[in-house]
């Protein structure tokens, strides 16, 4: 089974990251992402954006991954910091081939979706017709606000800008409810289901104690039956490779793997993999 990371980070080795990798058995290197995915059979990885608008701070191996330039809350200064010429930034991105789209990260940076520094952005996305990825539900650190990532706040952005598509990170975890209705309702956003689970685990013991949570997770995808807008995706460094690859299986029924992790992220992100 070929498969597509449609979320992670790449971040340059330090003591924190490295022990982040090393705690879920990895490595944090692309060289190490390289030889694990060719093991797990996966293919391709869509990298979230951290830190810079420069398109050559994004130089990723293009055989392994495409990008979306991320307008996170280090690049932003939670919010407080006014980014001269956005648009132009963002497009001197999306015009090259490797950026597959943005990625937005309102709770951290305390702005709604609905504000008008957004309005150009999910113009250049509309017109370049590559989505913007939003994340959506609980947060890394305490010091954001949950109001700003709730799956709800999408709702509106998704609403007033038609042309322009959505993709909900974290499947909106842990507001399952309002991420069905969200997804149902609006046929401009798609979901990701990365970041569901973290850290080192037993994923049999996991899934046997977390079976009623996951399983209402399960329910929630089963009945707005959606599953051309659903994609696999990790958050790597935070989770093993292989563990999530197995987690994913259990929660998914198996006649729409391949298009949960292969045939969605390859059209929603257009990364024309054969
Ligand atoms: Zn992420």
């Amino acid at each position: 089974m070929k498969i597509i990371d449609a979320h992670l980070h790449i971040f340059p080795p330090d003591a924190h990251t490295n022990a982040m990798a090393a705690k879920v058995g990895h490595e944090n290197s692309v060289e190490h992402l390289r030889k694990v995915y060719g093991e797990l059979g996966y293919v391709h990885g869509v990298v979230m954006g951290n830190r810079s608008l420069d398109p050559e701070a994004h130089d990723y191996p293009p055989d392994l991954f495409h990008y979306c330039v991320g307008l996170d809350s280090f690049l932003m200064d939670r919010g407080r910091r006014v980014i001269p010429d956005l648009a132009e930034k963002v497009e001197a991105n999306l015009k090259r081939e490797n950026c597959c789209g943005v990625k937005l990260y309102p709770g951290y940076n305390r702005i709604w979706l609905t504000d008008p520094m957004y309005e150009p952005v999910y113009e250049l996305a509309a017109r370049y017709d590559k989505p913007v990825a939003v994340h959506m539900g609980l947060t890394a650190f305490p010091g954001a606000s949950l109001k700003y990532c709730h799956p709800m706040a999408l709702d509106e952005a998704a609403a007033d800008h038609r042309h322009t598509r959505f993709v909900m990170c974290h499947f909106g975890y842990p507001f399952f409810e309002t991420s069905c209705a969200v997804l149902e309702k609006n046929p401009n956003v798609a979901v990701d289901l990365s970041g569901l689970l973290e850290g080192p685990l037993d994923l049999p013991r996991f899934l046997c104690e977390q079976q009623d949570h996951l399983g209402g997770m399960r329910t929630w995808l089963n009945s707005i039956l959606k599953w051309d807008d659903v994609m696999y995706g990790t958050d790597w460094p935070i989770v093993n490779l292989g563990n999530y690859v197995k987690f994913m299986q259990w929660l998914i029924p198996e006649k729409h793997w391949e298009k949960v992790f292969f045939a969605n992220a390859n059209r929603i992100y257009g990364l024309g993999l054969q």
